[in-house]
């Protein structure tokens, strides 16, 4: 029997209803696939603020350090809103990727075919679509020195970011990128600004080399970032796996992801090193959407972004390739049968809970 720890964070608002439910199927997964789970569960945000006067305690990071996975629902929450800066419950979340330096964040923008309608553009320019982004997390412009605001002798301020990546950072998020292409289509595309920014002349120059010394069965393009949102909306399509900066995969990620239609419907994973040690990766996985504080409570989200996340997690933590595979054909079928939450319901779906979506997925996986 293969044995894993995993440590769950339900957070706040939706992100405790969808982690409960997420939770059966962790124990279906152990069923089917003769694992076993030692689960930690503890408080992370709001919640954890309230119990430890902190969004993140030391003990819940230590435990995060120790476990082979991290199932995370979502953090905040109106009641948290006036705490100080420190405090909030959103700190609990960059604490944990900062400190787990989980530098590689991996979101899919999958659409299924029963929801292709939901998305902004033509059905037929989405549906099928399987696209994974994957974008460097803990450098670039968004921690990089110098910053800040100054005054200058003329009396006008002036706000300095600065763009900045070191040969280790692009090829440690490059082999990640490169090592998913492989276990899909083959085809990465390294995405910057190397026309008119060293940084990105400089991240072209280190994939290109990653890419041709260790991975030359992957076919390897590069594309400016303006051309890659412009080619995501006009044909999506056409790409398997695309690698990118902090910046960039910031904004082309929320644009790929809206490519589905629907936020309730999105996981995400962030990955760290490798333990040359213990040949472990620190993850994280989480929904892409909030805690939804308009609908806490009332058993009415969409449980369907966290436990794909855990599927996620089955893929790339737990190497459990074809357990992933199940349970992402089950919520296939369950959305092919018309089971809905109201977040993706339509004309002639069946309205569920929360509870009852699981439920019904829990009968298709049986
Ligand atoms: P949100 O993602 O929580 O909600 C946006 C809208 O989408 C809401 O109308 C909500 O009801 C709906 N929605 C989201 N997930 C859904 C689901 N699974 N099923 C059905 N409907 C769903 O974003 P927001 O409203 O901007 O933020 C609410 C709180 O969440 C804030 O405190 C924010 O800081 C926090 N937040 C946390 C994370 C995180 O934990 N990773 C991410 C984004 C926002």
């Amino acid at each position: 029997m293969s044995a894993y720890s995993l440590l769950i964070l339900p957070g706040d608002g939706i992100g405790q209803e969808c982690m409960r439910e997420t939770r059966r199927i962790v124990d279906w997964a152990a069923k089917a696939g003769g694992l076993t789970f030692t689960i930690t569960e503890d408080d992370v945000g709001g919640t954890a603020y309230d119990r430890y006067g902190t969004p993140l305690a030391d003990h819940t990071l230590a435990l995060a350090k120790k476990a082979d996975a991290v199932l995370f629902g979502a953090v905040g929450g109106t009641q948290w809103d006036d705490l100080p800066f420190d405090k909030k419950p959103e700190r609990g979340l960059l604490r944990l990727r900062k400190d787990m330096e989980l530098f590689a964040n991996l979101r899919p923008a999958t659409v299924f075919a029963p929801l292709a309608a939901a998305s902004s553009l033509k059905q037929e320019l989405v549906a099928g679509l399987d696209i994974l982004i994957v974008r460097e997390l803990t450098g670039g412009v968004y921690f990089g020195e110098p910053r800040g605001i100054e005054t200058l002798p003329d009396g006008q301020e002036r706000g300095v970011n600065t763009q900045v990546y070191t040969t280790s950072e692009i090829e440690r998020v490059a082999r990640v990128a490169f090592d998913l292409a492989r276990l899909r289509g083959k085809r990465l595309c390294s995405v910057e600004k190397a026309n008119v920014m060293e940084s990105g002349l400089l991240w072209r120059k280190v994939v290109t080399r990653i890419g041709a010394a260790e991975y030359p069965d992957v076919a390897l393009s590069h594309m400016y970032a303006d051309n890659c949102a412009m080619q995501l909306v006009r044909a999506p399509k056409q790409f398997d796996v695309i690698v990118t900066d902090n910046l960039f995969g910031d904004l082309l990620s929320d644009c790929a992801a809206m490519l589905t239609g629907s936020l309730g419907m999105l996981p995400s994973a962030s990955l760290g090193a490798v333990d040359a040690k213990t040949g472990k990766r620190l993850a994280l996985y989480e929904p892409v959407h909030g805690s939804a504080p308009d609908i806490a409570g009332q058993n009415k989200a969409n449980p369907l972004a966290t436990i794909m996340s855990f599927a996620m997690c089955l893929r790339y933590s737990l190497h459990q390739a074809a357990l992933a595979e199940r349970l992402e054909t089950g919520v296939l079928r369950l959305l092919e049968a018309g089971y809905r939450t109201g977040d993706i319901m339509s004309e002639g779906g069946k309205l569920c809970s929360t509870t009852q979506l699981t439920d019904e997925l829990l009968k298709i996986l049986a």
